[in-house]
């Protein structure tokens, strides 16, 4: 009975993986195929308690309980926390696949055959990497650590040589799996490679980087999956390796990076010194009541939200701006970035938390050519995303990221709180425009009294 359910369970909870990473895919969806990946997590751990192997459920219970003590707080971390959770998890996903991995070589070594060694080795090497390397991408993230790449001379020569000792210890274990001494070394190798890694690359970077290692942990999870002749994992395990890898591509393709620069470019080194350069310039800068005026006279209007809006939690203020400007017969669009925020989705997610229609947010491809025509680009919070210097400055570090066109607005008004840089460390031009206006203040703050003054004179 049990061996004939525990398969069907393994088997709902694959469609239910698929099927969520099918309906994650689009924001109408997206929360039920948050459900039904949960759900199919739940039907997969149930499957594996009811393995007639498990003697006892006592230390089960205790890691279910530790688990449940990290996970819940972990989940209640800010939004904009959460390509620094999503490394933690990494890590914690990867750190098991690797220790499982070392418990089956101790346990089953010298009688281990070559297929399964060579499995139980990618599974070791993966989820060691992983694991260091994603704390190290969480400390960058959470600035525990310096964000700023550090580099130094023949540091990639290193680098791969490491990668190549640790590549010729596994392949040496997979001939040789009687060499148990050198199970450690190989082991060692790989942790202390995933923090070479890491070392070079730059906060700014950090975000497709722990897409990436998403998927070496899925892929290390696959491998597992091979070791402990467990079919769901190798299921599993594929769809999370495939899935981040897929995902890292769209963000290289959306900053105009390629994977080897994201990964030896030292993108945010040539941040620092770009932003430091820049030299004071006058800007033109309005109140709240003023640009309301201005907001009073136009009948298009694209908004422009980026990272200040998460920060400042203005989410539900602009859903009241796009509801005061609607009634008012103004036409209201968003404009969404692939790479606006800190993670890709990060706007959608945001604007549909406020309950902005879908329909009312468009892509970037689709939207540029409407700016031209819209009488009020209103940028909130976002920087990099909006920075001319992108189609034509080709010393910039974000030259060739495609952007959002909103100079070409009749009036960009821009809510920020001063004039410091974005993400990418560098001065935004379009702050200097005849026509842009600048609304310094929190977004929450200045998008609030916006409406307040927005109501108060019609
Ligand atoms: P951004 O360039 O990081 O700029 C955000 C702006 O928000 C800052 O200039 C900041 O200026 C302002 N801000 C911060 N807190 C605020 C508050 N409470 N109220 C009002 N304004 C506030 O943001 P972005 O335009 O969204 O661009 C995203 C950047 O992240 C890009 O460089 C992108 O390449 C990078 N990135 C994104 C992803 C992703 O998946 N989304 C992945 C990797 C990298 P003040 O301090 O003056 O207020």
């Amino acid at each position: 009975m049990i061996d004939r359910a525990i398969p069907l369970l393994y088997l709902a909870a694959a469609a239910s993986f698929i099927l969520a990473l099918k309906w994650l895919s689009s924001v109408p969806t997206a929360r039920r195929g948050v459900i039904v990946g949960a759900a199919g997590m739940a039907l997969a751990v149930a499957g594996t308690l009811m393995k007639p192997e498990i003697e006892s459920y006592r230390w089960i219970a205790v890691a279910f309980v530790a688990g449940t003590a990290i996970g819940v707080p972990m989940a209640m971390m800010p939004m904009t926390a959460v390509p620094q959770r999503t490394a933690l998890s990494h890590a914690f996903g990867a750190l098991a696949a690797a220790l499982v991995g070392t418990a089956e070589f101790y346990l089953r070594a010298p009688a281990i055959d070559r297929f399964i060694m060579g499995a139980l080795v990618l599974e070791v090497l993966l989820g060691f990497l992983t694991f260091t390397a994603s704390l190290m991408a969480f400390g960058k993230l959470q600035e525990i650590l310096p964000t700023r790449p550090i580099t130094w001379r023949n540091q990639n020569i290193l680098n791969f040589t490491l990668l190549g000792l640790a590549a010729a210890s596994g392949a040496y274990l997979v001939a040789r799996p009687d060499a148990i001494p050198l199970f450690p070394v190989f082991g060692g190798l790989a942790l202390v490679f995933g923090v070479m890694l890491i070392i070079p690359i730059g906060g700014a970077d950090m975000p497709t980087v722990i897409s990436l290692l998403n998927s070496y942990a899925g892929l290390s999870a696959a491998a597992m999956g091979f070791v402990l002749d467990n079919k769901l994992l190798i299921i599993a395990g594929a769809l999370d390796g495939s899935s981040g890898l897929i995902l890292s591509v769209i963000m290289c393709r959306a900053m105009n990076r390629s994977f080897t620069n994201v990964l030896f470019g030292a993108f945010g080194q040539v941040q620092a010194t770009a932003g430091a350069a820049g030299e004071q310039r006058a800007v033109r800068s309005a109140t709240p009541e003023e640009a309301a005026g201005v907001l009073q006279a136009a009948s298009r209007v694209i908004v422009v939200p980026g990272y200040g809006m998460a920060v400042a939690q203005a989410q539900h203020k602009v859903r009241e701006l796009y509801d005061a400007l609607t009634k008012a017969g103004v036409d209201v669009r968003f404009a969404i970035h692939p790479v606006a925020g800190r993670m890709p989705g990060h706007m959608n997610v945001l604007l549909a938390e406020a309950n902005i229609p879908y329909d009312r947010l468009v892509e970037m491809e689709e939207v540029n050519s409407d700016f031209p025509q819209a009488d009020v680009a209103l940028v909130i919070g976002a920087n990099d995303v909006t920075n001319p210097a992108a189609r034509h400055d080709t010393n910039s570090p974000i030259y060739g990221m495609p952007i959002l066109d909103v100079d070409k607005a009749r009036t960009v008004m821009v809510i920020k709180r001063s004039m410091s840089p974005g993400f990418a460390g560098i001065d935004n031009e379009l702050y200097y425009l005849d026509r842009t206006l600048m609304v310094f203040g929190d977004a929450k703050a200045v998008v609030g009294n916006l409406v307040k003054e927005f109501a108060g004179g019609t």
